[in-house]
């Protein structure tokens, strides 16, 4: 119910100006396709992902030997829910030992409060304990936020001070969680994005420290995302993986934005799960992703 609430904007947006299209043409034909596709890219789609999904809904209306714009709305779901993938995809966890999760994402896109959210899912709904790193020790707010989301969470938060080496907080972070006997390590990383070099060097020294100190970690980079940025959230997936290996996405602020129709894209275009949504600033407004719910509450 808080998804359908959420995506309310994106459905009016998306599946409105789909459904205008389908009862202004009625009949099925070229010109109908042609404002299908400007729709859904409206909508936030993606170019390239609007065309595929115009091109198969083309073909299975031949196919089927539709007549009708009504008749191809439940064409077009069952295509977007192939695009999305037909699981969800869970958070990988390091059984047995401590999991760490690196978080990544550009400044303001809502990394702080997804880390407390995370750290709130994983300690309620999972029975997990958790421990928070602060390595964006280049923003002393940041530092400060963090200790609130953990406070509130739950979690012990591990900060140094301001402009600390990140690399050495991941450290102190693995130390505490070890002494704590934690399940799972957060780390909150820099997302200034104005030198990508620095960034990547930033991040891949913290990612080596941490692989170092316990196998296999990171277990899960997760880049999180604004979706109210919508095909810009695009561009930020293409950078973030050129720097580090990202296994996931968390798309935040799926509340109150129009551009929801983003998830098909990054879905179908970057190759990397969306695993996290975020629709409200509570710290109960993340939700594990699952295809089918979204697909069903967009719809519906
Ligand atoms: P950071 O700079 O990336 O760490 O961003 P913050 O975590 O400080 O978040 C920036 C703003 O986005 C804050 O006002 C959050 O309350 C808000 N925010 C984060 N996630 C969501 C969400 O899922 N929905 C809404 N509506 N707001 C969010």
């Amino acid at each position: 119910e808080r998804l359908k609430a959420g995506l309310q904007k994106t459905k009016e947006a998306l599946i409105g100006q789909v459904n205008t299209v389908m009862s202004v043409f009625r009949k099925i034909d070229d010109d109908l396709f042609d404002e299908l596709e400007e729709a859904l890219i409206r909508g936030d789609v993606g170019v390239a992902t609007s065309a595929k999904l115009v091109e198969e809904l083309r073909r299975e209306a031949r196919q089927k030997g539709l007549k009708n714009g009504d008749e191809l709305l439940p064409l077009l779901k069952e295509l977007v829910a192939e695009r999305l993938g037909s699981g969800a995809a869970p958070l990988r966890l390091n059984e047995g030992g401590l999991t760490v999760i690196l978080v990544v994402g550009v400044n303001g896109v809502g990394k702080t409060t997804t880390i407390g959210k995370l750290a709130r899912h994983l300690r309620e709904d999972r029975g997990l304990k958790v421990v928070l790193a602060a390595a964006d020790t280049f923003r002393a707010a940041a530092m400060d936020q963090l200790k609130v989301w953990g406070e509130r969470a739950g979690a012990e938060v591990v900060a140094g001070p301001e402009g600390a080496d990140p690399a050495a907080v991941a450290f102190d972070g693995v130390k505490a969680a070890r002494a704590s006997g934690a399940d799972v390590l957060i780390v909150d990383t820099a997302g200034r994005l104005h030198n990508k070099a620095h960034l990547m060097a930033e991040l891949g020294k913290i990612a080596r420290v941490l692989g170092r100190e316990v196998p296999g970690a990171p277990h899960e980079t997760l880049l999180v995302l604004d979706a109210t940025t919508g095909q810009n959230a695009i561009q930020q997936t293409r950078l973030f993986k050129e720097t580090v290996p990202v296994t996931g996405i968390a798309l935040t602020k799926l509340d109150g934005t129009a551009k929801g129709g983003v998830v098909v894209a990054i879905a179908d275009t970057e190759q990397v799960p969306v695993k996290f949504i975020g629709v409200g600033e509570r710290l109960d407004d993340l939700q594990p992703f699952d295809p089918r719910q979204f697909v069903e509450a967009l719809f519906s």
